[in-house]
């Protein structure tokens, strides 16, 4: 068994069977003595502010000399086995545990001694026997001012120890912390968080870049932020802006496109900031997808510039259609005349009246179709089956097709049941049907389907003509590529469809243009519920 720490130290002193033996013999000489002692040593500690401030008053300072006058008794009485040890380990923790300092123990110990020298002078007339029990008291004060400093060392350890558990514990949780706080912005949140180095290279590329590129950030390692995300026009600015947020000053916002693996091209609005790692600088570049956000913006932009052009234009070809309306009676009326008066004697006598009322007519058409378009009426929303709707467009058409030479079908499928107004609805694919069938010319073809999903109907027009370049404005009013064309036929179909609470969609190629117009499935109505009109 190891030797414990109270036998060894008696080894070190040298505290053997002839200390013990005078210890003893000295005991009853002492023991009278013991009040002296303790006082003195309380005398000591009280005459310093700060020792005294430790003790609560006068009666504790009682109480605590008897426990030293029975300490003394101990010293010269032993046993000084393994218990005695324990005994001595716990008054030192008392004073470790009270918060006397070190100093003061140790200046205490030595009044002790000092107090026991003295005492040995006056009581031992043996010089033999006083050398001997002053050579053990030297020893056995020794041994009590280990014991006391071991207690004050292993104090200080736990207390170092309890610090360090307890910092580790707060390193942890913030360390968990953070893990939490960067999962949740840069692997889970909305916004697309790149870092990189001042030239462009791509440190960290966060979840939603993952998402939202397809690519993965094994693949843009050491990769350019610049060429991943800014077109090569706008690079000056955007690097420009990177050199104002590292000398600390705010830049503008950077909006650029980011094309996702599908190939289709959304917007993202980036923010920048930077700071230091390690001494060399960062930039932060925080993405917003704000591509739905600029829609609905150019959509209510579109909306806002059409209610008020519509209320200012509608009261205008009002005041038109009438005399228009009249002046065409009154054509009529001279044509019939002057052909009656000349009987047919002069041939194309008639033609310049012809040619005026054609282009009255035409004139006509665009005025209602603008009022069609400017002044729309209520919807009247009733359940119908969409594709009778458009049966019953692609059969009035029919005619017109075939006068083209395009071939107009309706795919074959079942019944769509919608909430819509059917008049209007008929003047949605009568006006896509019309365009198509414009758009290809003669042998062209000219597709309508009906069908629905899970929880939309979808009416797709499809055709085989040319196409139209991405960028035309073709919802806005007036705009025509025809020679006759009014070009309301969209505005008013994105009237409606919007008004329906629908979506259209154009997907257009050389070859092949597909208007897509989404609508509501009809929800199930409680028998007896009339429609809703809507206004
Ligand atoms: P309009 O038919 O009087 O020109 P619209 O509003 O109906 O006016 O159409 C606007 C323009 O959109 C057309 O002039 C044409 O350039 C284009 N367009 C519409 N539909 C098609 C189509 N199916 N294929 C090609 N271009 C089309
Ligand atoms: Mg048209």
């Amino acid at each position: 068994m190891a030797e414990s720490f109270f036998a060894e130290l008696k080894r070190f002193v040298g505290f053997v069977a002839a200390e013990e033996t005078a210890l003893r013999a000295g005991a009853p000489l002492f023991s009278p003595h013991f009040a002296r002692v303790s006082s003195a040593f309380y005398v000591r500690l009280s005459a310093h502010d700060e020792a005294r401030s430790i003790f609560s008053g006068n009666e504790q300072i009682e109480r605590l000399k008897l426990t030293l006058q029975d300490w003394l008794r101990l010293l010269f009485q032993g046993p000084w086995d393994e218990a005695y040890y324990q005994k001595r380990t716990r008054i030192g923790k008392v004073h470790v545990d009270i918060g006397l300092p070190q100093r003061f123990m140790f200046s205490a110990m030595n009044v002790v001694r000092l107090e026991l020298l003295e005492i040995a002078d006056q009581v031992v007339s043996d010089t033999t026997l006083r050398r001997q029990i002053v050579g053990a008291l030297h020893k056995i004060l020794d041994m009590e001012l280990a014991i006391m400093l071991q207690s004050y060392r292993d104090a200080f350890v736990n207390k170092v120890q309890a610090t360090e558990r307890k910092e580790k514990t707060r390193l942890e949780d913030r360390l968990a912390l953070s893990e939490t706080r960067y999962e949740e912005i840069v692997e889970k949140g909305e916004a697309l968080i790149i870092t990189c180095r001042p030239g462009g290279e791509i440190i960290l590329f966060g979840g939603r870049c993952e998402a939202v590129t397809g690519l993965s950030r094994q693949q843009v390692q050491h990769e350019n932020w610049l060429d991943l995300f800014c077109s090569e026009e706008d690079r000056p600015q955007v690097l420009a802006n990177c050199d104002q947020i590292l000398r600390g000053v705010r830049a503008p916002a950077y909006e650029g496109p980011v094309l996702t693996p599908q190939g289709q091209g959304r917007r993202v609005r980036w923010h920048f900031t930077s700071w230091l790692e390690n001494g060399a600088p960062i930039i932060c570049a925080m993405g917003i997808d704000v591509t739905e956000e600029r829609e609905l913006a150019l959509r209510t932009r579109r909306a806002e510039r059409l209610a008020a052009l519509g209320m200012m234009a509608a009261g205008l070809a009002h005041e038109i259609r009438n005399p228009l309306n009249a002046a065409i009676i009154q054509l009529t009326v001279a044509e019939r005349r002057l052909a009656r008066s000349t009987r047919g004697d002069e041939a194309g006598a008639t033609q310049p009246i012809e040619l005026a009322g054609s282009e009255m007519k035409r004139l006509a058409t665009l005025v209602d179709d603008f009022l069609q378009f400017a002044k729309p009426q209520p919807l009247r929303l009733s359940v119908c089956d969409l594709r009778a709707t458009a049966e019953a467009t692609v059969t009035l058409l029919a005619p017109l097709a075939a006068k083209a030479g395009v071939d107009l079908k309706l795919e074959p499928g079942a019944a769509v049941s919608v909430e819509i107004d059917d008049e209007k609805m008929k003047q949605v694919l009568h006006n896509l049907v019309r365009n198509a069938i414009e758009a290809v010319g003669s042998s062209g073809q000219v597709r309508v389907r009906v069908e629905s999903s899970s929880d939309n109907a979808r009416l797709t027009v499809r055709d085989n003509g040319p196409g139209m370049p991405a960028d035309s404005p073709i919802f806005e009013p007036f705009f025509t590529t025809k020679e006759n064309g009014t070009g309301l036929g969209l505005a008013i179909v994105h009237r409606i469809v919007t008004d329906h609470g629908g979506t259209i969609d154009i997907d257009s190629h050389p070859g092949r243009t597909e208007f897509c117009v989404t609508l509501q499935l009809a929800r199930p109505r409680a028998p007896g519920q009339p429609a809703a009109t809507v206004a």
